[in-house]
């Protein structure tokens, strides 16, 4: 059995330190050429005002774009209709920004919870396992929401016993292949997600090539080292509503205060979906569209399954509405939601909040190079397992990362909340009569 590795890579490591230094390090727009990265969803432009707002907490003051992309249609399409300025809020004005994830408060089909959990954002950070990234990232995404009051997510790969202090922000994933899922992991979690699809890959379970299934990664997932693990898809115990309402009992058996998330993708039919997913028990429904996912998702499932996002909002929206139990319920969205205005376009399509991943990884160095299915692909020690590459990501350093961002859009949040003349991101939602169409 070969062993971990340890070749040094000083070169990266002097990329890293630069890093380290600060945003100014970063290729900047050249004669207005941007630098050969990023694509159509995140151009090259959105990555550098990623970059800027991690290292400073504002968005940019320069002629980087960071708004939109260039997809050319979802949220891409969208704007909002701001009010003329003298009917627009005052810049003083306090403005709310959290939102509660147990509308149910303990009353409806199967619920039985009744606590409270209100996050200060109105987004945490979606499920990323030990295994597709490295424990230091995990680390740093789980500092940051606690320092803000908010959640990030386990994924599949179990729960290092370095993340256990944080562990009242962090959401325990259960997916097909059960890795690290155990009666303790379950007790951790104030919040357990079902992970029954997701959109950068529906119709599949999780993918762990070998290369990254390193000595540690396959003690945590009780496998064994440099074996690919690919998840079943879908749950074999799970077909039907009812099904799903057993996978709630058992897990409400084991910690009976805990919410209950059910992270679907997003196929036609979704609207049907959030509604058996209430009735089964759920706090939260989470939609995850078909533009999230690391590089890792195979080239045959990327971008060409699950519906994108933003029609998938609406539908689920107004499906619940019509069912009477819309704040019975917490949706959340996922899956192309890269910048603060696509989370309020989400919010405005009709989504209490959104979950972020690729932002993330963004603003630790990511430049959407779609190397992370290899175990020494990432070069920015981001997705990766590697015992050397992972140590260029110092956890304290992500998360002041992370923690800029999330400054920068709380503050751009409001601006565009107070342009809008509300003072409640709970106010957004579902007002579609706010957005307008660009041709
Ligand atoms: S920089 Fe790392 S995380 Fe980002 S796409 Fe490339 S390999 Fe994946």
């Amino acid at each position: 059995m070969p062993e971990e590795t340890t070749v040094h890579l000083p070169a990266i490591e002097k990329h890293i330190e630069h890093l380290h230094q600060g945003f100014d390090y970063w290729p900047t727009l050249e004669n207005g050429t941007p630098p050969a990265m990023g694509d159509y969803r995140w151009p090259a432009e959105m990555i550098l005002s990623t970059w800027y707002q991690a290292g400073t907490r504002e968005p940019p003051d320069n002629e980087l774009e960071y708004r939109t992309g260039d997809s050319g249609g979802g949220f891409d399409k969208l704007d909002f209709k701001f009010l003329p300025k003298e009917q627009q809020l005052p810049p003083e004005t306090d403005i709310d920004l959290a939102i509660p994830l147990n509308r149910r408060g303990g009353h409806g089909p199967a619920s039985g919870v009744d606590r409270e959990i209100e996050i200060s954002l109105p987004w945490y950070g979606g499920g990323m396992s030990f295994g597709s990234v490295s424990e230091q990232v995990m680390l740093a995404r789980a500092m940051t929401a606690k320092e803000w009051g908010t959640f990030t997510s386990t994924g599949e790969g179990g729960f290092p016993d370095s993340l256990v202090k944080y562990k009242d922000h962090i959401i325990t994933q259960i997916a097909t292949g059960m890795f690290g899922v155990s009666e303790e992991t379950i007790q951790h979690a104030p919040i357990i997600e079902f992970k029954y699809a997701q959109g950068a890959k529906p119709g599949l379970g999780g993918h762990l090539l070998g290369d990254k299934t390193t000595v540690t990664v396959a003690k945590m997932r009780e496998s064994v080292p440099w074996v690919s693990l690919f998840s079943p898809f879908p749950f074999h115990s799970v077909y039907s509503v009812e099904d799903h309402r057993k996978h709630v009992d058992w897990v409400k058996t084991i910690n009976p205060e805990a919410l209950v998330s059910v992270k679907v993708s997003t196929p036609t039919d979704v609207d049907m979906v959030a509604v058996g997913s209430y009735y089964a028990g759920a706090h939260i429904v989470h939609l995850d569209g078909s533009y999230g996912g690391t590089g890792a998702a195979p080239e045959i499932a990327k971008k060409n399954i699950a519906m994108p996002i933003e029609f998938a909002i609406p539908k689920v929206h107004k499906y619940l509405l019509g069912e009477n139990i819309r704040d019975e319920i917490t949706v959340m969205a996922s899956g192309g939601v890269r910048t603060v205005y696509d989370i309020a376009k989400a919010i405005a399509l009709g989504a209490d909040g959104v979950v972020l991943g690729t932002a993330e990884l963004i603003a630790m160095g990511c430049t959407r190079c779609s190397n992370c299915e290899r175990g020494r692909g990432c070069p920015f020690g981001l997705t990766t397992t590697d015992p050397e590459l992972s140590l260029l990501i110092k956890p304290e350093w992500g998360a002041q990362r992370i923690s800029n961002l999330n400054a920068s859009y709380a503050k751009q949040l409001r601006d565009i909340l107070r342009r809008l003349g509300l003072k409640n991101i709970r106010d957004l939602r579902g007002r579609t009569d706010l957005l307008i169409y660009k041709r």
